[in-house]
């Protein structure tokens, strides 16, 4: 009798001094799914307007449903309806300035127009925010970067690199891009996509000129370019616009420093959202440890995890709650 009424009071003092330990404990961390769900990703970018990009790539990135970047030269823009169309089907339009001229020929007051003045005439003819920019020949003056930072949220730069998500240095107005050449064999683009999706990156394209082109610098052939295309979709390779890939990975880094104060049945995230960040970036988060016997809370509003147990959250909320 009495060694069961101990054993009683053993397993009742196992139950409730286990579930009080748990409710003791610290709340469930979130952590960012890579990639949106997917190894590494990627961004087909396209410099200055040339027609090939409306006659060849839209409509073979269109068939495929994959999105691009086009930076255009805000003086030199033709067929301004099939530019609207492309951005209709989702493809990005970023900033190359006014008129692509060297940097080391702008006066300050050139430097402005050429950044800002080109955003403005690229936002009224579309109607669309412009959240990214490309620098003329690559080149890149603090003149040039400071108004690109003031106005624009992410721009392309031009070292030869793959973007790390560890990396928490990444210069979001000088971010780093690969240029496709004519004499480049295909080994070559292989072995970055390969590359790529190793080490779980960001690769970021650029491309110039394609085969048929009337003015495009360093074109590719056509085969060439669709062999890329084939063989970035049969990786396990998130492929969106500059600003649509650049905004998740900020959202990453900056939700993994974000600031987490709990008191009693809640746990409030704080992270920063940088300035022109696009609105509705959605970021993919999860419990580290599978299910939490807790709820995930936005604005007033619970969010529901899919079936693979992720939360969609908005980013530009700027926070978020976990109650139990
Ligand atoms: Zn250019």
């Amino acid at each position: 009798m009495k060694k069961s009424l101990f054993y009683f009071l053993f397993s009742l003092w196992l139950i409730t001094g286990s579930s009080i330990t748990q409710a003791q404990t610290a709340f469930p961390l979130l952590k960012v799914v890579p990639w949106n769900g997917h190894k590494a990703a990627t961004s087909l970018t396209f410099d200055d307007g040339d027609p090939i990009h409306l006659d060849v790539v839209i409509p073979e990135l269109n068939r495929r449903q994959i999105h691009g970047t086009f930076f255009l030269i805000a003086n030199r823009i033709d067929r301004k309806d099939e530019w609207h169309q492309a951005i209709k089907a989702g493809h990005e339009i970023g900033n190359h300035t006014l008129d692509h001229l060297h940097a080391n020929t702008l006066t300050p007051k050139d430097e402005n127009a050429q950044v800002v003045g080109a955003q403005n005439v690229l936002q009224k003819e579309f109607g669309v925010p412009i959240y990214s920019f490309a620098y003329p020949f690559t080149e890149i003056t603090p003149g040039l970067e400071d108004w690109v930072e003031k106005t624009s949220f992410m721009a392309r730069g031009g070292m030869d690199a793959l973007v790390s998500p560890q990396d928490k240095t990444i210069d979001w107005f000088n971010v780093p891009a690969k240029v496709t050449m004519t004499n480049l064999p295909f080994d070559t683009y292989q072995s970055w996509i390969d590359h790529d999706t190793q080490s779980g990156d960001w690769l970021v394209w650029m491309i110039h000129g394609i085969e048929g082109t009337p003015w495009g610098w360093q074109p590719i052939s056509r085969k060439m370019f669709t062999q890329i295309l084939d063989y970035l979709q049969s990786k396990d390779i998130w492929i969106g616009t500059f600003t649509e890939i650049g905004s998740y990975l900020r959202a990453w880094q900056s939700f993994e420093a974000a600031t987490i104060q709990a008191s009693g049945s809640e746990a409030v995230y704080h992270w920063v959202v940088p300035d022109h960040c696009p609105m509705n970036v959605r970021l993919k988060v999860c419990f580290a440890q599978g299910d939490a016997p807790v709820q995930v809370w936005q604005n007033d509003q619970q969010i529901v995890p899919d079936a693979q147990r992720n939360y969609k959250i908005l980013f530009n909320q700027g926070q978020l709650s976990l109650r139990r």
